[in-house]
């Protein structure tokens, strides 16, 4: 039976796990890390870079590299996210052809769910070579919060990626079937997300034979590590303008050089209580000369700092539960997930905030991936039976007269679920209603996002509000939604599935899907080479240092010399093939290669040599 990979598609770092013998298990990237950044770059030759090398050249080639894309993704150009990253985004965002939102780097526009995509499909190639197979379905995780677009979107990345995504679930959800696979109790935990991006909390409760239902969830989309990051840039950028009064913003690698420098400070003072920033170099002052950037910060300067961003976490905690209509007390567990919530502060507060310390036993990078991979083995095999009761993020409804939003579904309804409510016309004779189905908490239609929209017509001429038309809304399992009309008097009925739209036509994810594969060709190729490579250029070290010693004892006989001018023209095929990137040609020479090194090793051990 083909296996599921779970894949966590992190802001800033992704994750892929899977089930082993009923064991779920993180797959390491080629590095052996268990986490992956979610960088993408492309470099002044044109080549790919994904993950820790991407992240490695940040620095230097800001403009072509991409972090923090799940930002992006699903977004329509004219979102007030899209707008603030254009703001603080090194590279270039653009508009897309259909009011969503491309990336350029070098002489190439990329739409998000493609950026995405290089991602997942180097995931997928970790997966491949853990466990030598090909994969091709996979379970993959977004926040809690995102609305139908960026579900589509996300599943229109893992489908240029080359992979069958099975099942999209909230993260939150994946983090507790991790932390209940396996365990028979029931409980009612919360889970405390926060990554480099975001903040999201959820409460569910845990119950016997495998129900993981969903109580409520609340986030905030602008609150995360990054954010702690920037305070840490602020103070050191005040702090040297007060030293000497160069501003260190006008300078993008400066300012680069400052966002891994804070980064790497606040991680170092979630284990130590004081750090050294130390950026040589930084910039230059007015009369040129070079200026450098030190200064000691310790952990109680951070957490001054950034102790309203803490606190806005909690805040949200409070509301969440309230919304819940639970007590502290009443959660039996909290489980970390998330970066940011490595640093002590945050577990303090959380500690505080809920009574208790928060759950040790799962690992806070690697749950959600797990979880994912729960998922996928559990779809695939119907022994594990596990029935996940997600909610809905975000109410649903429809826009009435004067642009208000009015409510069907509630947020945090559990689904699936169907729902009714009965309006009436607005003008006299109105022979036709235009149903526009949105999804957000705001009064304000328009500040809601639009899913769809169509047209109830043939309804009967009479006063305005004298025609009552019922609207039902419905959402399936899967998280699909269909809305449907009817004038209740004569029983005519228009309905529709609502589509979420990624921003990508279904032709351009399908040239996007051939354009990730012909990379995977080169990929493959370039992989082969590169490990024919080294493996040839071992053995042509090894021989070259034994060369002038074999030279010396066997130049005296023809055949010796033969041997020698032989292996002299072995070491030039193989040299050509490397200098032209000939894979197959440096394989062919290979075992010429090896029975010149087993030769000469023979030669230089005989007692005599
Ligand atoms: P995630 O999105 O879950 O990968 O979380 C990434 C965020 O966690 C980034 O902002 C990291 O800087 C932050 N992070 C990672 N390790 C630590 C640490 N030891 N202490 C504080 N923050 C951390």
């Amino acid at each position: 039976m083909e296996r599921v990979i779970g894949i966590d598609l992190g802001t800033t770092n992704s994750c892929v796990a899977i089930v082993e013998e009923s064991v779920p298990t993180v797959i390491p990237n080629r590095g052996g890390y268990k986490t992956t950044p979610s960088m993408v770059a492309i470099t002044e030759a044109g080549k790919r870079l994904v993950g820790h090398i991407a992240k490695r050249q940040a620095i230097t080639n800001a403009e072509n590299t991409v972090h923090a894309a799940k930002r992006l993704i699903g977004r329509k150009w004219s979102s007030p996210q899209v707008k603030n990253a254009i703001l603080t985004a090194a590279y270039k965002i653009v508009e897309g052809p259909h009011g969503d939102v491309r990336i350029h780097l070098r002489d190439k526009t990329y739409s998000v769910p493609e950026i995405s995509a290089m991602v997942l499909q180097e995931m997928k190639l970790f997966a491949e070579d853990y466990l030598s197979e090909p994969i091709s379905k996979a379970v993959i995780t977004v926040p809690a919060y995102f609305n139908d677009n960026q579900r589509q979107a996300t599943k229109d990345a893992g489908q240029i990626a080359g992979l069958d995504v099975i099942r999209i679930i909230n993260e939150p959800t994946a983090a507790a079937l991790a932390y209940g696979y396996g365990k028979t109790e029931e409980k009612t935990i919360a889970v405390f997300d926060l990554g480099g991006g975001t903040f999201d909390i959820s409460v569910l409760e845990i119950g016997s034979g495998g129900v993981f239902r969903v109580i409520a969830t609340a986030g905030d989309t602008f609150l995360g590590g990054e954010d702690f990051d920037a305070r840490i840039i602020d103070w050191l950028v005040q702090g040297f303008k007060d030293q000497y009064g160069v501003d260190l913003r006008q300078d993008r690698m400066a300012l680069q050089r400052l966002k891994d420098a804070a980064e790497k400070a606040k991680c170092e003072l979630s284990s130590q209580n004081e750090t050294e920033v130390n950026l040589p170099f930084i910039i230059s002052s007015s009369r040129n000369e070079a200026l450098h950037l030190q200064r000691t910060i310790s952990r109680t300067t951070l957490e001054g700092l950034c102790e309203d961003l803490v606190e806005r976490c909690i805040d949200i905690c409070k509301q969440t539960l309230e919304d819940a209509r639970l007590e502290r007390d009443e959660i039996d567990d909290v489980v970390l997930v998330g970066g940011m919530t490595r640093m002590p502060k945050v577990q303090e507060s959380v500690q505080d905030f809920f009574g208790r310390p928060p759950n040790k036993g799962v690992h806070p990078d690697e749950v959600v991936a797990l979880g994912a991979a729960i998922q996928g083995a559990a779809l695939i095999d119907d022994s594990k039976q596990m029935i996940l009761l997600d909610v809905t993020p975000h109410a649903l409804g429809i826009m009435t007269y004067g642009s208000n939003f009015e409510e069907l579904i509630p947020q945090n309804t559990t689904v699936p679920t169907s729902r009714s409510k009965i309006f009436t016309t607005s003008r006299d004779n109105q022979t036709a209603v235009k149903i526009l189905v949105m999804q957000g908490e705001s009064q304000n239609a328009a500040e809601n996002e639009l899913l769809g929209e169509f047209i109830l017509t043939g309804l009967r001429r009479a006063p305005k509000g004298q025609v009552e038309i019922e609207v039902t809304f419905e959402i399936n399992s899967d998280g699909i939604v269909s809305v449907s009309a009817r004038d209740l008097e004569t029983g005519q009925q228009q309905s529709i599935q609502v589509t979420a739209s990624s921003g990508l036509t279904k032709e351009e994810v399908g040239q996007m899907m051939e354009a990730a594969k012909e990379y995977l060709v080169d990929r493959r190729a370039s992989d082969a080479f590169e490990g024919a490579r080294q493996e040839a250029e071992k053995l042509i070290t090894e021989i070259e240092r034994m060369f002038p010693q074999v030279e010396h004892i066997v130049a005296a006989s023809d055949f010796g010399r033969d041997a020698i001018s032989k292996a002299r023209t072995i070491l030039d095929r193989v040299r050509q093939a490397i200098g032209k990137k000939d894979a197959a040609a440096v394989k062919e020479q290979m075992e010429s290669l090896a029975r010149t090194h087993r030769m000469f090793k023979g030669v230089v051990a005989r007692p005599n040599g």
